[in-house]
């Protein structure tokens, strides 16, 4: 079959019911997007999840697999023969599982079903992160050093690609995410050891064993641009998040906007962003991350799929991210302009997760007593009650807690009263570990890099 031009492929088609393939905090909150825009909704889940409360107030609720997640929400087969079961006409992929799986992309088009979310071959290019770098580097985006190319098997060329860098370089997997793939080289002796290994990794993690090198930042902050695009050639971004507080290369916390950067610097690289969506004939909600560090910015990945962190961004920019990603997938016209977007106040967010706060292990259990704090400039997405049962097969994230308020310092206070609210019992949580983090000095002063959070533990041990 010929495939159709990018420009138009969503154009014109309409959906009444979204099947929800995912689970957890952001099945509860695409579903009350789509209840919003008066979209009836297909909620699944695994065995482990079957009291899940979206479950109860979707539309239709039904069980597709055990409790793996290899068998159920990442079980191609069984949600796109759930969706047909149930009459649903589009898929929502939420993030993580299924949101950036091209070829899961494809097969819900070609079972005649929308995806909400870009086209196959948006997410396959960005999927590839030497693939990204190259498209990026194409529309001008500034890209961290180092070439756009897969390294070679042969030792002597991949020894000149890292003098030509210098060191510290870092080996990064193509197809690596979740913090996984990646390993600093500070000196040349550990070049062929690191490259194996990382190799390995990535063949094993990612089913790819492409590998490409850049500069290691040393001091750098983690800075996103979050953009909206329609089908229709309309793209705008909506302001910027840092997210440098990270421990294993894993956001712990959020903030919008990324404090201490002059509008200046950081506005044409927004707008290069948006050229880069225009260029590729990006569809829906994607985010460019960047390092930066002495004042410039440098690309080192897009996510194709909406983030944990959106709710920030939300919050500061008024717009609704998941009702704007299911609008631009029925093909509406972005009803919004560059010049209408305004970024006012401060939010952060904290990810409430059930682990230790000391050690970080998972904790699985009964949710035995629940207070969630309330209040103006508060938000909480979750999916968790009294009576609740966290899971040992998932990601540990129960709750996001979102402050918004005028400024920086006044939203800082809001989440410590708000996470000084907050109760859960049962299980062990790390809201400890935020309260004290949230009463840092250094992090007070904003401005702290991707280091800062690992350090600060280490001192603390
Ligand atoms: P993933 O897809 O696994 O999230 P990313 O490429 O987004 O991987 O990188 C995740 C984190 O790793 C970044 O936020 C940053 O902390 C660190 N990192 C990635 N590339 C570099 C680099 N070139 N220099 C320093 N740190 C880096």
């Amino acid at each position: 079959m010929p495939e159709m031009p990018e420009q138009s492929a969503t154009a014109g088609r309409r959906f009444d019911t979204v099947l929800i393939a995912n689970r957890g905090e952001i099945a509860a909150r695409i579903e009350r997007a789509c209840r919003e825009l008066g979209l009836k909704t297909v909620a699944i889940c695994s065995e482990a999840d079957r009291d899940a409360p979206y479950g109860s107030t979707a539309d239709s609720f039904l069980c597709i697999g055990p409790s793996s997640a290899a068998r159920s929400y990442l079980n191609q087969d069984a949600i796109l023969l759930a969706a047909r079961l149930t009459g649903a006409g589009a898929i929502h992929p939420g993030y993580g599982f299924l949101s950036e799986n091209a070829a899961f992309a494809d097969a819900v088009e070609k079972a005649g079903l929308i995806f909400i979310g870009p086209s196959a071959s948006s997410i396959a290019t960005m999927g590839d992160k030497i693939s990204a770098k190259r498209a990026m580097m194409a529309a001008g985006v500034p890209c961290v050093p180092g070439p756009d190319t897969s390294l070679p098997d042969d030792p002597t060329s991949v020894e000149r690609i890292a003098l030509e860098i210098g060191y510290p370089v870092i080996i990064k997997a193509a197809g690596g995410g979740g913090g996984r793939g990646m390993r600093v080289v500070p000196k040349s002796d550990q070049l062929h050891e690191a490259i194996a290994l990382t190799r390995e990794e990535a063949r094993k993690a990612f089913g790819s064993p492409s590998l490409y090198m850049e500069k290691f930042l040393q001091h750098p902050r983690h800075i996103e641009m979050q953009v909206v695009c329609d089908d229709h050639g309309n793209a705008v971004w909506l302001g910027h998040r840092d997210c440098s507080m990270q421990r294993r290369h894993q956001k712990v916390v959020e903030e919008a906007p990324a404090p201490g950067i002059a509008a200046d610097i950081i506005q044409p690289v927004g707008e290069a962003c948006v050229q880069a969506c225009l260029q590729i004939g990006y569809r829906g909600v994607g985010t460019f991350e960047f390092l930066y560090e002495d004042g410039a910015f440098y690309f080192i990945e897009m996510n194709t799929r909406l983030q944990v962190e959106h709710p920030v961004t939300e919050v500061t920019s008024g717009l609704d991210i998941v009702q704007a990603q299911i609008e631009a997938a029925q093909g509406h016209v972005l009803n919004l302009t560059q010049g209408d977007v305004t970024c006012k106040g401060h939010s952060f967010e904290c990810r409430i997760n059930a682990e230790d706060p000391d050690t970080f292990l998972p904790s699985a259990g009964v949710i035995t007593h629940l207070v969630l704090p309330q209040g103006p400039g508060i938000r909480v997405d979750t999916h968790i009650h009294t009576g609740y049962t966290v899971s040992p097969y998932y990601d540990s994230l129960i709750a996001k807690l979102i402050v918004h308020a005028p400024t920086r310092a006044e939203a800082m206070a809001r989440m410590c009263d708000a996470l000084a609210g907050t109760e859960i019992e049962g299980i062990a949580t790390n809201i400890p570990f935020l309260r004290s983090l949230f009463e840092d000095h250094a992090f007070a002063r904003g401005e702290t890099d991707i280091h800062y959070l690992e350090h600060w533990l280490k001192l603390r041990r």
